[in-house]
């Protein structure tokens, strides 16, 4: 698997951390994980076959999130790079996700389900297990963060895996769900002394990455209050048991062979 930072932001407006969206190339095809606003652009400026995209998976409905879905399938019904286009898009995301489309198209006939390409729209349960794309098993993981949020764990066929958080609050059970994987991708709002319980910050997080022992982890849906700070001297107060390295945007990893590429 290959990943690519195209949001380590939140909903706030910031000059180089876009909002959540991360690109996921797999042996099965390509994942989009998130879908914020900006990250419809953001895939054109990594210069990604965005018209190719196979899967988008929605982890919950906070703009931040899923904002880019509508203006995405907006321009794939226009755009000149997918009229040709034959192969199937499908987009995954928590009960309510249908609702949430059809309440963007009807609000001014968009007709934004009506692609030159096959579209489908699958909402998926806790705990469900599901095919995001041929030979990538994915199961979905309850989050304290809205009633809808979820983890999702992957597991490519060459039996690579990786875990996103996307946003949560403070859960042990993360830990278990994340237990072992190659990559552990986890929200990490704030350095310190958190002003909701819905997120994550930096003692959380570290917690969390000790307990479930990843390969190596990723901080992301970093606020600005980590523009002020020293990530690597953060990091070093703690001792998570791998590398944890901060997301920025246009990062890319190659997780099979665990390097920067
Ligand atoms: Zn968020
Ligand atoms: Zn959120």
């Amino acid at each position: 698997m290959k990943l690519i930072v195209l949001g380590s932001g939140t909903s706030v407006p910031h000059p180089t951390r876009s909002s959540a969206a991360f690109w996921l190339e797999t042996a099965g095809g390509i994942l989009l994980l998130d879908c914020s606003a900006s990250s419809i652009h953001r895939m054109a400026q990594e210069n990604l076959d965005w018209a190719n995209l196979d899967a988008i998976w929605i982890s919950h409905f906070h703009l931040d999130h899923c904002g880019g879905l509508a203006p995405f399938l907006f321009g794939t019904k226009h755009a000149p790079n997918t009229q040709s286009r034959t192969k199937p898009l499908r987009i995954f995301g928590p009960t309510g996700l249908k609702k949430l489309i059809d309440a963007f198209d009807s609000a001014n006939a968009y007709g934004l389900l009506e692609q030159p390409y096959p579209l489908y729209v699958s909402e998926i349960e806790n705990l469900e297990k599901f095919e995001i794309v041929p030979g990538v098993e994915a199961v979905a993981g309850k989050t304290p963060h809205t009633d809808e949020s979820h983890a999702i764990h992957l597991r490519d066929a060459d039996g690579k895996t990786l875990v996103y958080t996307s946003d949560t609050g403070f859960w042990e059970l993360i830990a278990a769900f994340a237990r072992s994987v190659d990559l552990l991708l986890i929200e990490c709002s704030f350095v310190r002394d958190k002003p909701v319980e819905i997120h994550l910050e930096l003692a959380e997080a570290m917690h969390l990455i000790r307990k479930a022992a990843p390969n190596r982890a990723i901080l992301t849906h970093l606020y600005s209050e980590w523009d002020n700070v020293d990530f690597n001297v953060e990091i070093g107060k703690f001792e998570p048991g791998c590398e944890v390295i901060e997301a920025v945007d246009g990062l890319r990893l190659d997780i099979s062979e665990i390097t920067e590429y």
